[in-house]
């Protein structure tokens, strides 16, 4: 690789890694225990280290980078809207901004018309809470356990995975339920439409038993992401729908990790033919060139606050250069039809390239996804479903989760590896040669996480 040739520098990688090592804290990292890679450079679908190594990144970084790296395009948007107008202040109509807005707008379902604009996930998050609560005149928030939603106040509260235990009880009203998940249903069922039944019977109760007039909201991940891929069951979220009109509740489809194009649609909801009152979205916005999030909300939540002020604004909300990026981003993704490839390659060669090597490798439990957007559930027995590593597992526990990560590395790819599960979330433009390439390398890795069947 002649990239990989140019860029090594192990004495410049050895000065970036122990400057790093000295001064800069991790997010959620024992600060001791870890040992970041050093990146020279990136460009598409992969990156390098200092000593000459490539790897395929098939973590999209954390999942937004759906354009890939360093696309010239979006590069020379920055730079030209960095000559232009840097900055300014979010209460100023500007070119980037409104553009951006309207293209966005453009492409959310249904009358989300309206676009207000932070500066990443966790604060899109927060704002849906706020203007729902605001919307309605109550406070509480149904959200699931296997989700996440973000690092902020509100926003890790309603994260129902681990990563909230430290932070609980933070916000007032955040009442946890249990969305579908047919492989590990939480209701013992053995169909998908059992699973949607009992799941919307259970949501009805949930909310019985909290009392519909105290509920502001009900947020979910559309397809959740980082809690493992789970395609909700036909007619679930247009249950929830349902549910939610029936209430007068609001409802926060979060699509942060599943908008623009991963899923092989602009927005997952178009899977479901279901339109939210409010989608929060970041990441794949703009790639991730420049911080950018937002909420997309309905005519009649932004009617709210049309007369009556909106309590809420981030000094750099609708930054001209991550709006910038924003517009050129959708524009690229137009023009090289990035949404068709997404949907493309997972019905072409990821999702049946997955489902090859489940039936190769025993240590695969369940393949599960769409587009550009898949998981791979390992496993120690197939029968029971015992995870390959215990739930939340850190050190020795995660001795086999770890072999498997390290023989994607030795094999060229940068893999997504979260509890017992490996996601296969590749840039929404990725080649079928690079597609084939990463499931090459997982075919080779899978073999080490066999081992621990
Ligand atoms: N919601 C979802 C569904 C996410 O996947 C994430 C990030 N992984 C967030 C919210 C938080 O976004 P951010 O890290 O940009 O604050």
């Amino acid at each position: 690789d002649p990239r990989a040739a140019f860029l090594a520098d192990p004495q410049a990688g050895a000065a970036v890694k122990a400057a790093d090592r000295a001064h800069v804290f991790h997010s959620w990292s024992a600060q001791g225990l870890i040992d970041p890679l050093a990146v020279a450079g990136a460009e598409g679908s992969y990156f390098w280290d200092y000593d000459g190594n490539r790897y395929l990144d098939f973590t999209s970084g954390l999942v937004y980078t759906n354009i890939g790296y360093q696309h010239p395009k979006v590069v020379a948007a920055i730079q030209e809207q960095a000559g232009k107008l840097a900055t300014f202040a979010p209460a100023f109509a500007v070119e980037p901004r409104s553009e951006a807005a309207r293209l966005i707008a453009e492409r959310t379902p249904g009358d989300l018309d309206k676009i207000f604009f932070t500066n990443g996930g966790a604060e899109a998050v927060e704002n849906a809470v706020r203007m729902a609560r605001l919307h309605t005149g109550r406070t509480k928030v149904l959200s699931a356990y296997r989700s996440y939603h973000g690092g902020t106040a509100t926003a890790i509260n309603i994260t129902g995975d681990p990563r909230r235990w430290a932070s609980d009880s933070g916000t007032a009203g955040v009442v946890h339920f249990w969305a579908p998940f047919l492989y590990r249903s939480p209701f013992y069922s053995t169909t998908e439409s059992e699973e949607c039944a009992r799941a919307l019977t259970h949501l009805e109760d949930t909310i019985a038993f909290e009392g519909p007039g105290t509920i502001a909201a009900i947020i979910l991940e559309t397809i959740p992401g980082t809690a493992g891929i789970m395609m909700p069951p036909p007619g679930y979220l247009a249950g929830v729908r349902e549910i939610c009109d029936r209430y007068g509740i609001v409802f926060v489809l979060d699509e942060v990790m599943a908008g623009f194009g991963r899923t092989g649609t602009w927005f997952a909801a178009e899977h479901f033919g279901v339109v939210p009152d409010l989608i929060t979205f970041a990441k794949g916005v703009n790639s991730g060139y420049v911080p950018l999030g937002g909420v997309a909300i309905s005519a009649e939540i932004a009617a709210t606050f049309d007369k009556r002020p909106y309590p809420g604004g981030l000094t750099y909300s609708g930054h001209p250069l991550a709006c910038a990026a924003a517009v050129a981003t959708i524009q690229v993704m137009e023009e090289e039809k990035v949404v068709e490839n997404a949907a493309a390659i997972g019905e072409n060669v990821l999702g049946p390239g997955l489902r090859e090597l489940a039936e190769r490798h025993p240590s695969v439990g369940e393949v599960r996804g769409t587009g550009v957007f898949w998981a791979l559930e390992l496993v120690r027995d197939r029968e029971t479903r015992e995870p390959l590593v215990p739930y939340n597992a850190t050190g020795e526990a995660n001795a086999a989760m770890a072999a498997f990560g390290a023989a994607c590395k030795k094999n060229g790819l940068w893999p997504f590896v979260n509890m017992n599960r490996t996601h296969a979330v590749p840039a929404c433009n990725v080649s079928e040669a690079e597609a084939k390439e990463g499931l090459a390398a997982l075919d080779a890795a899978l073999s080490t996480a066999d081992e621990w069947v």
